[in-house]
């Protein structure tokens, strides 16, 4: 690199150090976040969990709550079910004893299903020694209308001021987007399935 080159690079480095310095500097308030992951791209569900790993490694109390259990059994659940091959102690899971709910077509055994699910969560939403909740799939409950929105809304407004919570699936309805703090969203640019490629233990599940 010329030295005009390295200097100018150097000058526009310092502008934005100063740039995200400035934001350090402006971000002090200490509370937890509410994250939503949505969109049509592969990466929600695995982000949420690298996220709990995260929070798991510093040693925080966390819940894992899965609305929608795949017909094949996950390598996190099955990670996680295994306290003495994981050693995490600092978990508890939830998930919905249906399987896929387009599967079932049954919508008063899905909404019950729904229901227990979110009911077994709530008292989390209301224990500050719980730092974080990961909701995976809930949007889909508000789309076939198995929860109630105002209720999830309300009880996630009253948690605790330091609780983190993330929500992951499609569709995020405008309620959760306008309530969280971080809102992520996934988009395809490519997936292997679209190419024939067959879904994989490890990758898919
Ligand atoms: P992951 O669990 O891998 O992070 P996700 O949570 O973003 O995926 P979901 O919508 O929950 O995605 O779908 C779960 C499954 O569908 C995964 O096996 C994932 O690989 C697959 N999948 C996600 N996005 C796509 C896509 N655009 N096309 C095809 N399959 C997809
Ligand atoms: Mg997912």
């Amino acid at each position: 690199m010329s030295t005009e080159k390295a200097q100018r690079h150097n000058e526009r480095m310092k502008r934005h150090k100063k740039v995200v310095d400035e934001k350090i500097e402006q971000a002090t308030i200490e509370q937890g976040v509410f994250i939503v992951i949505t969109g049509n791209g592969k990466g929600k569900t695995t982000s949420a969990l690298g996220t709990l790993l995260r929070s798991l490694g510093h040693g925080h109390q966390c819940a894992l709550v899965q609305f929608i259990k795949g017909q094949w059994d996950c390598g996190e659940t099955a990670f996680f079910k295994n306290k003495d091959t994981s050693g995490v102690n600092n978990l508890v899971t939830y998930t919905m004893d249906t399987g896929f709910t387009w599967n079932t077509q049954d919508f008063e055994k899905d909404k019950q299903a729904a229901e227990d699910v979110w009911k077994q969560a709530l008292p989390l939403l209301n224990d500050p020694d719980c730092k974080l909740i990961v909701f995976d799939e809930m949007t889909y409950m508000f789309k076939y209308k198995y929860l109630d929105i105002d209720e999830v809304i309300s009880a996630l407004k009253n948690r605790p001021k330091h609780q983190n919570v993330i929500i992951t699936g499609r569709g995020a309805p405008e309620e959760l987007i306008d309530l969280a703090d971080t809102v992520s969203e996934v988009r395809p640019i490519k997936h292997a399935f679209n190419q024939g490629i067959k879904a994989q233990e490890g990758i898919e599940w």
